[in-house]
């Protein structure tokens, strides 16, 4: 098995992440997450909005709706440039975006192909009872769109003062030909954005600051193989002055799981003349009107789920271990008796796990022995196990066991919560 293989069957068989409705033979781009995926991937989220709003003063969120007023999407070029070149095998009809294309067809080793056409890959859905080209809307490509629409809204209702942000965390939606990679690329994820205004001129400086922010959040949740690519110019988009990819080194390649953008006033200028609104800012510093530029820096929640999981991935002598940041990992701790037939033990070990989940998230586990336990933890990552055995009754401490280097200490049950506090942050 590869890495890819044993960290999808790891996330599969511990409760991380299933394939889409599995019982009816799942959907091809589409996952479930499980009780364990869920947890870390609100970690991952709760982290990004933490540092990119709750500890600036420079920046507010926004939770826009999925299905927005179709026009949004004509203004941005969604509707007239969204699309992939799509090619198809002349002898199985099976399709493949024109760029994963390698000469021969995957299905039935057919080399002939129909000329590219283009693709849209937004999905189309219709809103109210008819179905017609007049009810047509799209689920939302991006985030982005719903941070613009409401710039105005930010501006007129909430005391921001450019430079400023507007950060987003949800749901996206893209009909991609070919998803692969297992959550790497899928038809619906999650993305965590953020459009930064600046005054026109400020923007080469915003930029900078953006990538060297984003390069340190990577670093303070335990992703090491990341690094930072510069986009040449025949890459980027047209409207882009400079867009970096930030890319982690996954078993199949170097691969984006962000991008920093500096969009100018592409984005503004577009939904000015889509929607007939005047969108231009006063700066009552400068006393002038102009149209800010936008810093983007625009990652995928799965992508930085499934690069945690392939950095945390270890495989010792005879155990496999999760090595996940504890404030990312799904469980903080795990509260044991030593046996599961000593009403007393079990009491006590009861009443620690009780205390303990008023400040960190707390699994209980009392099936087979201590060292299965251990094991079963340190697969989904736990970092710490606590276990309550005799002495615990006389002396009123337990035993830590640290999930990296598996050595035990003695803790007072008193002094547990300041412990782990000290040691999950
Ligand atoms: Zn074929």
């Amino acid at each position: 098995m590869d890495l890819l293989e044993k960290i999808s069957s790891l996330a599969k068989r511990r409760g991380f992440i299933y394939p889409g409705s599995e019982i009816y033979g799942g959907l091809a781009g589409f996952y479930d997450y499980g009780p364990l995926g869920t947890e870390l991937k609100f970690n991952i989220k709760q982290s990004w909005w933490r540092d990119v709003v709750q500890l600036r003063d420079d920046v507010v969120g926004v939770s826009s709706a999925i299905i927005m007023n179709p026009k949004v999407w004509e203004a941005s070029g969604h509707v007239g440039g969204f699309s992939d070149l799509l090619v198809e095998c002349k002898k199985c009809h099976e399709r493949f975006k024109a760029d994963d294309f390698e000469g021969v067809c995957s299905s039935c080793g057919g080399r002939e192909l129909t000329e590219p056409r283009k693709f849209n890959t937004m999905f189309k859905t219709f809103v109210g009872p008819a179905e017609d080209s007049a009810s047509t809307a799209y689920l939302r490509p991006e985030t982005a769109g719903g941070i613009f629409v409401n710039f105005k809204n930010i501006i007129d209702t909430m005391r921001v003062k450019i430079p400023f942000g507007v950060a987003q965390i949800g749901k996206a939606f893209r009909n991609e030909i070919n998803p692969k990679d297992f959550v790497f690329r899928t038809r619906e994820f999650e993305q965590m954005e953020v459009e930064y205004f600046v005054k026109p001129g400020d923007d080469e400086k915003a930029f900078k600051d953006w990538v060297k922010n984003r390069l340190n959040w990577y670093e303070g949740i335990g992703l090491k193989n990341v690094k930072p690519r510069e986009q040449s110019p025949e890459e980027r988009a047209h409207y882009s002055k400079a867009t970096v990819d930030i890319e982690y080194k996954f078993p199949f390649g170097m691969q984006e799981i962000e991008g920093v953008a500096n969009r100018g006033d592409f984005d503004l200028k577009a939904h000015e003349k889509g929607s007939g609104k005047d969108l231009k800012y006063f700066d009552e510093e400068a006393k002038e009107k102009y149209l800010p530029y936008v810093i983007e820096p625009s990652a995928g929640v799965e992508r930085i789920m499934l690069a945690l999981l392939c950095e945390a991935y270890t495989e010792e002598k005879e155990r496999v271990v999760l090595k996940l940041h504890p404030t990312l990992a799904p469980y903080k701790v795990a509260v044991f008796p030593l046996l599961a037939n000593k009403p007393k033990l079990v009491g006590l070990a009861r009443k620690i796990c009780e205390d303990l989940k008023k400040d960190f998230v707390v699994a209980w586990d009392e099936r087979g022995n201590i060292g299965k336990r251990y094991y079963s933890q340190d697969e989904i990552g736990t970092p710490f196990c606590v276990t309550v055995d005799f002495d615990s009754l006389e002396q009123g401490d337990v035993t830590v066991r640290d999930r990296d280097s598996t050595k035990q200490e003695r803790i007072k049950i008193a002094d547990l919560k300041t412990y782990f506090q000290e040691k999950i942050s």
